[in-house]
């Protein structure tokens, strides 16, 4: 049955700017225990911009390739890095055989050279030597930064160090979310030590960083292994696999078309707050209804 409590909250729902696309979702809302925040884009605002680029050699160079072979990604750092190469005036090469690996990076053909920009795990994962930039790498990541670093031929050619402003009403958010008992749980792809000092900032004690797609969904299951029910909320493709998994999937509205599909509910405005507002909502018309 639907009855009227719930017809009239998802009214209200809806001038906050909350879409509850299942009836069921708003009924398992009031139940979460533990709630699961992406960093990038959801924590973030998203829009990451080239703060710090570090060549073993030629740093234009470096740059040109790598927004080259980001051109065809539409990634959030992947933006930043070709817009940070145009407003340089650069002139991009074509790429060709672009592959985008999903949480790591990507790899194209550009003049004749097999460019990859990723993670520096990604790197070192396919036999790119990173040892003479492990200095800067860890340097950078230190002072909060996000590191994609860039390889042509499988020789390295240094790092781009990018940054993104935690959201306005971040602190604001988990404060609120904390002191109504929820467990917030920082899962990010990004490295440990970048998500640390967001976690420090926001007071979140369970990070888990370097995560890959398939293992958000994974960290999903196990809080509902140990009893709990769990919203995620993301934005990104990497996160689509979690957001379906969740007992209630949250996407941004500003986020990627797959994580809005792959969501219960829909923040409009990509305001944080409004992710304890439609919990509140749900454990009203709930309680109206018994
Ligand atoms: P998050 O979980 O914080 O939203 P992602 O899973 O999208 O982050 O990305 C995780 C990491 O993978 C990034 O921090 C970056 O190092 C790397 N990465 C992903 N996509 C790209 C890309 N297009 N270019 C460069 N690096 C990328
Ligand atoms: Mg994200």
């Amino acid at each position: 049955a639907a009855p009227l409590a719930i017809v009239r909250a998802a009214g209200e729902a809806a001038d906050r700017g909350i879409i509850m696309r299942t009836g069921e979702a708003f009924q398992t809302f009031g139940q979460v225990s533990v709630v699961l925040l992406d960093k990038t884009g959801t924590l973030t605002e998203g829009r990451p911009d080239v703060r710090v680029i570090e060549a073993l050699d030629d740093e234009e160079n470096l740059l040109r390739l790598a927004a080259a072979a980001e051109s065809s990604s539409e990634h959030p750092l992947a933006r930043a890095i070709v817009a940070f190469a145009e407003n340089g005036g650069l002139i991009l090469p074509t790429a060709q055989d672009f592959t985008s690996l999903t949480g790591l990076g990507v790899i194209a053909r550009i003049e004749g050279r097999d460019i990859l920009v990723g993670r520096p795990q990604l790197l070192t994962d396919r036999g790119v030597d990173l040892a003479p930039l492990t200095e800067s790498i860890a340097r950078l990541e230190h002072a909060g930064h996000t590191v994609v670093a860039v390889a042509a031929d499988q020789a390295a050619l240094g790092v781009i160090a990018l940054g993104d402003q935690l959201r306005t009403d971040a602190g604001e958010a988990l404060a609120q979310l904390r002191a109504t008992g929820l467990t917030p749980v920082l899962v990010t792809g990004d490295n440990p030590r970048t998500a640390a000092i967001i976690a420090d900032q926001l007071g979140i004690d369970d990070v888990r960083a370097g995560v890959l797609p398939e293992d958000k969904a994974a960290i999903v299951r196990e809080f509902q292994t140990g009893g709990a029910r769990v919203a995620m909320v993301g934005d990104g493709i990497n996160d689509a696999p979690a957001l379906m998994q969740a007992d209630v999937g949250v996407a941004m509205g500003g986020g990627t078309d797959i994580a809005v599909e792959s969501a219960d509910v829909i923040i409009v405005r990509d305001d944080l707050g409004a992710v304890l507002g439609a919990r509140d909502l749900s454990r009203s018309a709930y309680r109206r209804t018994r």
